[in-house]
């Protein structure tokens, strides 16, 4: 590549030597480009030059969100989730470019608008009563770089239309467009709602998702024990022994203190986007995943395969009385087969559709179904492994029946105080009786997440009483 390019507007672009740079995402190549008097930092990995359209993130400065942590924005979250999945992808452009703050109106500028929109004004409105541009960003240095790096062709990380736009303008083709997996925050969640209606940013849940999991080559541990060992450069080898096997494994998000969620039935999002790439790896490693129908009626869940590639499971609602409304998703989103366990004297809605099968569960004097007579009922229609994914009361239920195999359990760093239950059941009166298994611990970001390995096959036989469930010695 050259170190000298003549742009479009004919200013001229400085490229600067390339430098190594280790970051907590992996091992980038850090340059300067400097054009028209603003020198822009270009971090790449692999040989972008050699793949048809790399994915290139062009990312504009913000150094409240990137720098200082601020959560008013998801500039920070959308810088890391780049790099991690330019580092998983092994090959990759993060162009950041400076001068950028404040969508181009600079940072004392932006702080201004700051002070409105605490006054109650939209993003948008703010730049207006300040006479500001709404996107004063001007993208022709991130196309003269992509054009020297020879990278003509991209893959680009955005949830912004109009950064394509500009791009294609300047001669760079956008082959894909890929939304990041970034979650909103509640501080960013109005400025984010406000960009989507008022500037077409697209929500990352209408667009295919970039996984950024493994990317997070530090957080991976692969050694039973009582003590977690780290190991890095490896993938969980546990989602391969998942789809390869016909295990009962569950997974649960829970506070530190072990709500779901809050007393009203907020659980967006206990743990982070790692925990959530993490629970569609699971999923997307199992023949069936199963809900209860509380977790339906407050989530509306879709069960789909998203945030990583792979194939939808089948969806199992646990749902003995009928209280699921018709317009649930997994009734009207035909994306996956949805398996519907019902008691025999629930009407079905009319149309349901062709995904949507009713299978009668068994009457009992209790009404209690046990989970074993749930797990060969899905069996029936379903082969592979069984994700039981929730919620609490479901999760503790198959736990405390010492059906599960394995139990992915995430903490994460945060305190409700009352709410939802996580894991709950009848306990033991000693320590020494209380549920104890191998396990293994992976960090997901700012989550902790145990894997129990419940059963003797899970645990490849290293666990004396594996087959014992918890707070009940009188379950074999
Ligand atoms: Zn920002």
């Amino acid at each position: 590549m050259t170190a000298l390019h003549r742009s479009t507007d004919s200013t001229v672009l400085v490229g600067g030597p390339p430098s190594k740079l280790p970051t907590v995402h992996g091992l980038f190549t850090l340059r300067t480009y400097t054009h028209d008097g603003t020198s822009h930092a270009v971090m790449s990995i692999g040989d972008p030059a050699a793949v048809d359209a790399p994915l290139v993130r062009v990312h504009s400065e913000c150094l409240t969100g990137d720098a200082l942590g601020s959560h008013r924005c998801d500039c920070g979250d959308q810088l890391s989730a780049s790099l991690a999945a330019i580092a998983h992808a092994g090959t990759g452009i993060l162009i950041y470019l400076r001068g950028h703050e404040g969508r181009g109106i600079g940072l004392e500028n932006k702080l201004r608008a700051y002070a409105l929109q605490d006054a109650g004004l939209d993003t948008v409105a703010a730049n207006r009563a300040l006479n500001l541009p709404d996107d004063a960003r001007d993208y022709t240095a991130a196309a003269a770089i992509l054009h020297d790096l020879d990278c003509p062709q991209i893959t680009l990380l955005s949830s912004n239309p109009s950064k394509v736009t500009a791009l294609e303008g300047m001669s760079i083709t956008v082959a894909d467009r890929l939304s990041l997996q970034v979650p909103d925050r509640p501080e960013s969640a109005g400025y984010l709602e406000a960009k989507r209606r008022l500037m077409n940013h697209i929500a990352p849940a209408e667009h295919p998702h970039v996984d950024t999991t493994e990317a997070n080559t530090e957080d991976t541990a692969s050694t039973v024990g009582t003590i977690s060992t780290v190991v890095e450069e490896d993938t969980l080898a546990v989602y391969d022994t998942i789809a390869g096997g016909d295990e009962v494994v569950a997974q649960l998000a829970q506070s530190e203190d072990g709500f779901i969620a809050t007393s009203n039935g907020d659980a967006q999002f206990v743990s982070g986007q790692i925990d959530r790439a993490h629970l569609h790896r699971v999923r997307a490693s199992v023949g069936a995943v199963l809900v209860g129908c509380g977790t339906v009626v407050a989530d509306d869940p879709q069960l789909t395969v998203r945030a990583v590639p792979g194939k939808n499971p089948v969806r199992v609602i646990l749902d003995p009385h009928g209280r699921i409304p018709a317009t649930a998703t997994v009734l009207t989103s035909p994306e996956a087969p949805t398996l519907w366990l019902t008691g025999a004297e629930v009407v079905p809605p009319k149309d349901i559709g062709d995904h949507v099968r009713m299978v009668r569960l068994p009457a009992t004097a209790d009404s209690e179904i046990s989970p074993a007579t749930i797990i060969s009922l899905i069996r029936e229609h379903a082969s592979g492994s069984i994700l039981v994914e929730g919620g609490g009361r479901t999760v503790s239920s198959f736990l405390s029946a010492g059906v599960l195999d394995r139990l992915f359990l995430t903490s994460a760093p945060v305190l409700i105080g009352n709410g939802v239950p996580g894991i709950r059941f009848e306990g033991t009166e000693v320590m020494a009786e209380a549920l104890r298994r191998p396990f293994r611990r992976y960090r997901f970001g700012e989550d902790m997440c145990t894997e129990y390995l419940l059963s003797k096959s899970a645990s490849g036989g290293s666990t004396e009483n594996a087959d014992r469930s918890p707070g009940d010695a009188s379950t074999a």
